[in-house]
C-alpha cells in the first residue's frame, strides 16, 4: 500500500476451541484515514478488534502500530500508546455522571484502578480543572455538553455511544477504534454521528470501524477491508468492495 500505515496487522490467528474466529488474517489502516471492516456475521470482526488491542491475546501474528510492535503491551499500554477502542455494547458507567465518565477514561489510560485514582486527587487539581476543560469542550463536540450532569445510565443508546466516543478522545488517541457506532442507535441519531465521525476525520483523527450499516461504511470510509469465516475474503474503495461478487455472495449466503 502507498499510504502510510499507522496500523499494520498481519498473520493474526485466534481459535476458540474448533472454532478459528480470525484465521491468518491482516488489516491495515492508513494515518489520517477512515477504514471499514466489514462481514457477516460471526465473521470474527470483534475477534479482530480484540486482538489489535489485545483484550484478547492472538494465538500467532504481528500488530505493529504507529512504527512499533505492540503484542506485548497490555490493553491500559496500548490505549497509552495511542490506540483506543469502543465496544459494541457501550462500556460507560451508569452510575456516574457524564462528565465523571468523561474524567475516568483520561485517568484510565495510566493503568491504575478507580480509588488510587480518587486517593491521588488531591495532588492533581490542577490537572482536573484542565481535564475538566477539555471534557466539557469534547462533550460539546459530541453534542452531549447539556448531560454533563446527569446519570450515564439515562442516555440514550445513541447517546452512549457518542459518550464512547467522547471517552475515547479523552483519552489523546491517535488511532480510534469504533465497534459498530451506528448499532442500536436511533436512525435519526446515526447521521449526526457520522456528522461527528466525518469532522473528527477531518481534524485528524484516524478511524477503524467495524460497521453492518452499509450507508455509514459507504459514506465514511476510504477504504474497506471484508472478512468471512476469520479470513480476508477482500480489500479496496467501497465502491470495489460493493461491486466485488465475492462479497456480495458472502453476505447473500448468509441471510
Ligand atoms: P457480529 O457481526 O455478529 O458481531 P463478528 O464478525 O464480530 O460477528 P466475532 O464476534 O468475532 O464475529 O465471532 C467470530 C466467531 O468466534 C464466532 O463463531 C463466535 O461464536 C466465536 N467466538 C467469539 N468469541 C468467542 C469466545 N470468547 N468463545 C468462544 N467463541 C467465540
Amino acid at each position: 500500500p502507498s499510504q502510510i500505515q499507522l496500523l499494520s496487522a498481519t498473520g493474526l490467528c485466534k481459535s476458540f476451541g474448533g472454532i478459528r474466529a480470525v484465521d491468518n488474517a491482516e488489516i491495515h489502516a492508513a494515518g489520517g484515514g477512515i477504514t471499514g471492516l466489514i462481514g457477516p456475521n460471526g465473521a470474527g470482526k470483534t475477534t479482530l478488534f480484540n486482538l489489535l488491542s489485545n483484550f484478547i491475546r492472538p494465538d500467532k501474528g504481528r500488530v505493529i502500530f504507529d512504527g512499533e510492535p505492540i503484542q506485548h503491551l497490555q490493553p491500559y499500554q496500548i490505549a497509552s500508546a495511542g490506540m483506543v477502542r469502543t465496544f459494541q455494547v457501550a462500556r460507560t458507567l451508569s452510575r456516574l455522571s457524564v462528565l465523571e465518565n468523561m474524567l475516568l477514561a483520561a485517568q484510565k489510560q495510566t493503568g491504575e484502578n478507580f480509588w488510587q485514582v480518587q486517593f491521588q486527587q488531591h495532588k492533581i487539581a490542577q490537572e482536573q480543572k484542565e481535564l475538566k476543560e477539555r471534557a466539557m469542550f469534547l462533550l460539546e463536540s459530541v453534542g452531549l455538553a447539556h448531560k454533563a450532569q446527569d446519570y450515564a445510565g439515562g442516555l440514550s443508546g445513541g447517546q452512549r455511544k457518542l459518550l464512547e466516543m467522547g471517552r475515547a478522545l479523552m483519552t489523546n488517541p491517535k488511532l480510534i477504534l469504533l465497534d459498530e457506532p451506528a448499532a442500536g442507535v436511533n436512525p435519526r441519531l446515526i447521521d449526526d454521528i457520522c456528522d461527528r465521525i466525518a469532522s473528527w476525520n477531518k481534524a485528524g483523527m484516524t478511524f477503524l470501524i467495524i460497521e453492518h450499516n452499509m450507508d455509514v461504511i459507504m459514506s465514511l470510509c476510504d477504504r474497506v477491508w471484508v472478512l468471512a469465516e476469520g479470513k480476508n475474503l477482500a480489500d479496496g474503495t467501497p465502491q470495489e468492495i460493493q461491486n466485488n461478487s465475492k462479497v456480495l455472495e458472502a453476505y447473500l449466503g448468509k441471510s
